[in-house]
């Protein structure tokens, strides 16, 4: 797979020179299945062993545009897990209760525990996306963020949290169809709302905002992926990939039996 868009500290990344048609060398639909497939097999054996190993926890966060697929990549990918294994949590706009605390204080809750899979549907990056192109706290506050998610993001992987990170990347034009198609179908209709309109209005404010989030906080314990996301089968197959990668370099092993003389000792009746 030739084009894992992995951005390295102090290497820029540029989204607008990203294809986000690009099919990550797979060459066509059929190949991506064959190789999705297998990786979800292996994927499905190391949830296992990491859920067995019990001392590190996996943290899956998923950043796009409106219709960037989110949900999808989260149906396809997940769909091999053992569901006591894995969660999914969705950041929406924050409660008054959460409001009335740091912006941090949701997120913390919601990181996996020891031996699960967490995946974040949006996360505390919306705190320097929508809040940062809505001015919903002033700029003093948002600027800061970024050093402070570095901070936590370091927290957490200095504590058996692996981070992984990544940005669904779609054109304007690919946003455009998937609107219509969710305007217009009926089973897709009730993922529509108008607010992605207002939004959409913002694109060049948003990829903005992207590429400094991508910029700033990108670190050694935890770098951003820019999947290129027109392609849906592409999408799928980076983002198996690099948890596959992630979760094989993590030196995961079952606890150590009970020795051969204590299984002897032992008797079931
Ligand atoms: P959806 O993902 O379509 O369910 O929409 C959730 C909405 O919540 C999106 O428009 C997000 O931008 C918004 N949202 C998520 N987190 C925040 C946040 N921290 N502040 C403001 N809006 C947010
Ligand atoms: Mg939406």
């Amino acid at each position: 797979m030739k084009s894992l868009i992995v951005t390295r500290p102090g290497r820029k990344v540029r989204l607008s020179s990203i294809d986000t048609g690009d099919d990550a060398g797979l060459g066509d639909k059929e190949a991506a299945r064959a190789q999705l497939t297998g990786d979800l097999e292996r994927l499905r054996a190391l949830q296992h062993l990491l859920y067995a190993d019990n001392r590190y926890a996996l943290l899956v966060v998923l950043q796009a545009m409106d219709t960037g697929g989110k949900d999808g990549t989260i149906r396809h990918v997940m769909s091999g897990f053992n569901p006591a294994g894995c969660q999914v949590t969705s950041f929406k706009v924050p409660s008054d209760e959460e409001r009335a605390h740091d912006y941090l204080w949701r997120v913390h809750r919601a990181v996996p525990p020891r031996g699960v899979i967490g995946v974040f549907n949006r996360s505390y990056y919306e705190d320097v996306l929508i809040v940062r192109v809505h001015n919903l706290v002033p700029r003093d506050a948002w600027e800061l963020r970024y050093r402070q998610i570095n901070e936590f993001e370091r927290m957490l992987v200095e504590n058996g949290v692996a981070v992984l990170k990544f940005f669904l990347h779609i054109s304007k034009k690919e946003q455009e169809k998937r609107l219509n198609v969710r305007l217009n179908d009926r089973t897709k209709n009730w993922k529509f709302s108008e607010g992605d309109l207002f939004e959409r209005k913002r694109w060049s404010e948003y990829q903005e905002a992207y590429q400094d989030a991508i910029d700033r906080c990108t670190t050694r314990w935890a770098p951003w992926h820019v999947v290129p996301a027109d392609r849906k089968w592409a999408r799928d197959c980076v983002v198996a990939r690099v948890m596959r990668k992630k979760l094989e370099s993590m030196g995961l092993r079952y606890p150590k039996p009970l020795s051969k003389s204590d299984r002897a000792r032992i008797k079931i009746r």
